[in-house]
């Protein structure tokens, strides 16, 4: 198995959903996954993309068996660093007659392909080239002859496909400046590579006829078998985009607190479902139960509120001390005493670990002075009373705010406000008796005091 990404900008959400179809089919089967960059798009590449695809899939424990960074059996891994493989091929498929060169000038292309759309007939390239070549140029691209017929493939997904290569014009193998099509440099790739099954998405379906073709020409293996997965749309149902929507930038859901075991989670549910009633599942599970004829057809809708309730789910079942590990990034101002003991509380609360950050700044920040009536002061002072004498533990003043609340028949909400108000400067906090022990007891008691008229 592998996945080709190509370093064009930020990790794509659709790269992580790959790759983990991709490894979990290959644990499943004991093969191997390779990660192989797709480069040869020199104007559109950059290392720093590639570094960001290492970061993102690592970051989600999606890791690969061979890569550029780690080597293996078929190196290199990096296709920039594969072009002369790549030219070796074509003139094997030049000498045979199975491609050709192609003199054409994108004007002389443009002009073909205007002439077909005026005639209104699908365009396919008139093979000028291959009939009667100009004799008096140098700049040539390789052109792969389509032998036509039709070109049938298991698609793990959708069945036997089948595709009519006579609606397929001589396609370009090599450019004019040297550098290898990703329609020529995938499939030369899948066979060098022993790929056996190829896992991508379904964007791609229609270049497999293309990839096929190649692979039967050169006399290579086909890989056993294809599956074309759903495209990740964005709610209202367009393609998610790189430009268009925030949510295809991957590394969004580690700056937001997303936990990578939900993403994956989350990932895994986005275009497949296990049949059962079951939501909550590790990659251990996944590994066992995934199959790709639950995999569905169509397009798969991100959801937000589905993936913020699987990571809420995630949260709570972690264990307090991991928890607080993974918060730390998030509540760098605050020692880990601090956030130990403040995680219980989260929990209740958080659907994702930036959250946290929302609700403890008032530990580390002095919030503005809310404005307060007299009847709210006076419940302060209330509090302010009845909190004097108490240890400053969660349940003693949850208790001793409880007895003021008794006492005086006043709503929780009426009396809480204020002080949650006057503490954090905030409408949402966490539960009051939390908000209150977090806070040095000096430092709360202040607060409340000032809040108060002398
Ligand atoms: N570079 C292509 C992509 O990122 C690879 C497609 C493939 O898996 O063949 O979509």
């Amino acid at each position: 198995m592998r996945i080709a990404p190509s370093p064009t900008g930020f990790a794509h959400l659709g790269t992580a959903s790959t790759a983990l179809y991709n490894l979990l089919f290959a644990r499943q089967r004991e093969g191997t996954f390779a990660l192989r960059i797709d480069d040869t798009d020199l104007e559109r590449n950059r290392p720093e993309y590639e570094a960001l695809i290492y970061e993102a899939l690592r970051w989600l424990s999606l890791d690969w068996d061979e890569g550029p960074d780690k080597g293996g059996p078929y190196a290199p891994y990096r296709q920039s660093e594969r072009v002369d493989l790549y030219r070796q091929h074509a003139v094997r498929l030049l000498d045979e007659g199975k491609a050709y060169k192609c003199y054409c000038t994108q004007e002389e292309l443009e002009a073909e392909r205007r002439q077909a759309q005026f005639e209104k007939r699908p365009y396919k390239y008139s093979r000028r080239c291959l009939t009667n070549p100009p004799t008096d140029r140098g700049v040539f691209a390789v052109r792969f002859k389509v032998p036509g017929g039709s070109v049938v493939f298991t698609d793990m997904i959708r069945g036997e496909m089948a595709f009519d290569a006579e609606l397929i014009g001589d396609f370009i193998l090599m450019k004019s400046d040297g550098f290898p099509t990703y329609q020529f440099a995938s499939p030369v790739d899948d066979a060098l590579m022993k790929i056996t099954h190829v896992i991508r998405g379904e964007e791609h379906l229609s270049n497999t006829p293309y990839q096929l073709m190649i692979v039967d020409a050169l006399g290579y293996e086909r890989p056993i078998a294809y599956a074309h997965m759903p495209l990740i749309l964005a709610k209202d149902g367009a393609k998610l985009s790189k430009r268009k929507h925030p949510e295809s930038n991957l590394m969004l859901y580690r700056e937001q607190g997303y936990l990578p075991e939900a993403l994956i989670n989350y990932l895994a549910l986005l275009g497949w479902n296990p049949g059962t009633a079951q939501e909550i599942f590790t990659f251990e599970e996944l590994m066992r139960i995934f199959s790709f004829d639950r995999v569905q057809h169509a397009g798969a809708r991100f959801d937000w509120e589905k993936l913020n309730w699987i990571n809420g789910e995630w949260i709570r079942a972690m264990v307090d001390g991991e928890l607080a590990k993974r918060l730390q990034p998030f509540l760098s101002n605050l020692d880990e005493a601090t956030i130990m003991r403040a995680v219980p509380a989260l929990k209740t609360r958080m659907t994702k670990l930036a959250d946290a950050t929302e609700y403890l700044d008032y530990l580390w920040k002095e919030p503005d002075m809310p404005a307060l009536d007299a009847e709210q002061a006076s419940r302060i002072d209330m509090a302010v009373d009845a909190l004097k004498e108490v240890p400053w533990e969660p349940e003693p003043i949850e208790h001793a705010l409880e007895g003021v609340v008794e006492r005086t028949g006043l709503s929780k909400n009426k009396l809480y406000t204020p002080i949650r108000l006057t503490l954090t400067g905030k409408k949402v906090s966490l539960p009051i008796h939390y908000t209150l022990a977090l806070l040095p007891k000096e430092i709360a008691m202040t607060r409340l005091m000032r809040a108060v008229p002398a």
